[in-house]
């Protein structure tokens, strides 16, 4: 979960004419996956040209908005007694005479629509994932009295609709952004919400996509995690008249000076395409990094999860990459306790993730979902045997983990200062394998790719100094970059 940074004030037309600065405060929560903290970032760059400057403080907010996640499960519990906590807040400003907007977005937004207005009076307005380019008018509406709910799929692409941050607050927000390509999903694995609340598959053009990764980069980002439900399948209008694919993608940011690096997250193994092991192979700027879902090792389960493909093509993948890209650290996804997962299915994940060797990944128990086939499966697993073979499976994992990360140790690896550290005098960073770094380093450098040699490696991060080197690292990627 991330609150948002602040951002600018505006100007305002005041009744007597005089030109003053009014700014109005926005508290955005984000729950669940980078591409809510992608969306949040973009409805608070919407509402800026309202005067919306946004607050890590919620008690000082004028409109707070809760970017909800539905993927697992209490999902929507989590949200209404949020708003039982804003209900209280709202109820204390408006005795002080200063009321509270409260807007719910995000995929319980989408999920729930007009019965969210029902079950919480506190809400003034809903928005799905789909609508965001329309929040000023929906704002507007609220305050007005109305109660808008905007769940449908609207004909325009928001994209186009959505201003494009100024250079000021792309700068805040940090050297590493996000940028999402891809939204919905097709697939329709048995499990999941997606498809029904983010909608089937829309890959945003090519065109598009270079103009906003080359106004990151002119504002000072060094490091885009392209992102989608589905991101290997993007297949964007290519200008023209055909499509691109994913790998064409990277090769045409590749060429973007001053973009050092580039990430993409979710893949799905049935959309790993031939030019994509290409930009592994190639492109430098690609960093050796790769979340790969499988969800289960059992070729039964994976069937019956339609995840259309079986464990096999899944070592193949995996083989083709290292092949590509020999030094490339691998996450994934994992289900445990999928409905009629037997000892011997689970056996199987243990038998992947022993062969495939993570570097790290996210597993859960299987979540039943309302509306999804999975859900109404009458076998399911009870919870005392998934809880007992999440605890198994994370067991390993974190086995592997450990490994990895203590093979750092020793390094000299470059890292891209992306924060400061806890410490004082400290800056944090990620490794080109997604490790947390932290050191002591001067302020100035926060922004930069710096060699650091690795001198520990702890639970969940790496620390280490700054090498003193001229800038000469063990992977490729530090080729003319400064320290
Ligand atoms: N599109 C990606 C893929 O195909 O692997 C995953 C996207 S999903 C937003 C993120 C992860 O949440 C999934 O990979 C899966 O492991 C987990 N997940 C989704 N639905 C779930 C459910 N019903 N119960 C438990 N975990 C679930
Ligand atoms: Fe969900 Fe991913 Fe399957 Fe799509 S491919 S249904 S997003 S798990």
């Amino acid at each position: 979960m991330r609150a948002h940074a602040p951002v600018r004030s505006s100007t305002s037309q005041l009744p007597d004419n005089r030109q003053e600065t009014q700014s109005q405060r926005l508290f955005i929560k984000t729950y669940g996956c980078q591409m809510n903290v992608y969306d949040s970032d973009r409805m608070s760059d919407a509402l800026a040209p309202k005067g919306y400057e946004t607050t890590a403080a919620p008690d000082t907010a004028d409109l707070v908005i809760l970017n909800t996640c539905h993927i697992r499960e209490k999902a929507a519990e989590k949200v209404y007694s949020e708003l039982g906590r804003l209900r209280v807040l709202k109820e204390a400003r408006l005795k002080e005479g200063r009321p509270l907007t409260i807007g719910v977005a995000g995929c319980v937004a989408q999920a729930e629509g007009e019965e969210m207005l029902a079950r919480a009076p506190v809400v003034d307005f809903v928005v799905g994932p789909q609508a965001y380019h329309r929040l000023p008018q929906l704002v507007e509406r609220a305050h007005d009295g109305e109660r808008p709910v905007e769940t449908e799929f609207p004909a325009e692409d928001k994209f186009e609709h959505l201003p494009q941050a100024d250079r000021k607050i792309t700068l805040g927000r940090g050297p590493a952004a996000f940028l999402t390509i891809q939204e919905g999903c097709d697939k329709f694995c048995t499990f999941c919400v997606v498809p029904y609340t983010r909608g089937a598959e829309v890959s945003r053009p090519l065109t598009q996509l270079l103009a906003e990764a080359r106004a990151l980069v002119d504002a000072g980002v060094r490091e885009i995690t392209l992102l989608g439900q589905n991101v290997n399948a993007w297949h964007g209008d290519d200008g023209t008249g055909g499509t691109s694919s994913l790998g064409r993608l990277l090769f045409a940011l590749a060429e973007i000076d001053g973009l050092e690096r580039l990430r993409y997250t979710t893949s799905h193994p049935r959309d790993m395409h031939e030019d994509l092991f290409a930009a592994h192979r190639d492109l430098d700027k690609v960093m050796p990094y790769l979340h790969l879902p499988v969800q289960a090792g059992s070729d039964r389960v994976l069937k019956a999860m339609n995840r259309q493909h079986t464990a096999q093509e899944y070592f193949e993948l995996i083989d083709r990459l290292r092949e590509a890209r020999p030094d490339i650290a691998l996450s994934g996804d994992f289900i445990v306790g999928f409905p009629g997962e037997t000892d011997a299915d689970f056996d199987d994940t243990m038998e992947l993730v022993r062969r495939v060797e993570y570097a790290q990944a996210y597993s859960f128990k299987y979540s039943q979902r309302p509306g999804t086939p999975a859900a109404t499966h009458d076998e399911q697993v009870p919870e005392d045997v998934k809880t007992e073979r999440l605890a198994r499976l994370q067991a390993l994992l974190n086995e592997q983990a450990r490994a990895f990360n203590a093979a750092a140790v020793g390094r000299t690896m470059p890292v891209l200062l992306d924060r400061v550290g806890k410490r004082e005098g400290q800056l944090a960073g990620r490794s080109p394998y997604l490790q947390a770094v932290h050191l002591d380093a001067p302020a100035h450098l926060r922004g930069q790719i710096v060699p650091v040699t690795i001198e520990a490696a702890h639970a969940n991060s790496l620390s280490g100094r700054l090498a003193e080197t001229t800038g000469v690292a063990d992977t490729g990627e530090m080729k003319g970059d400064a320290a």
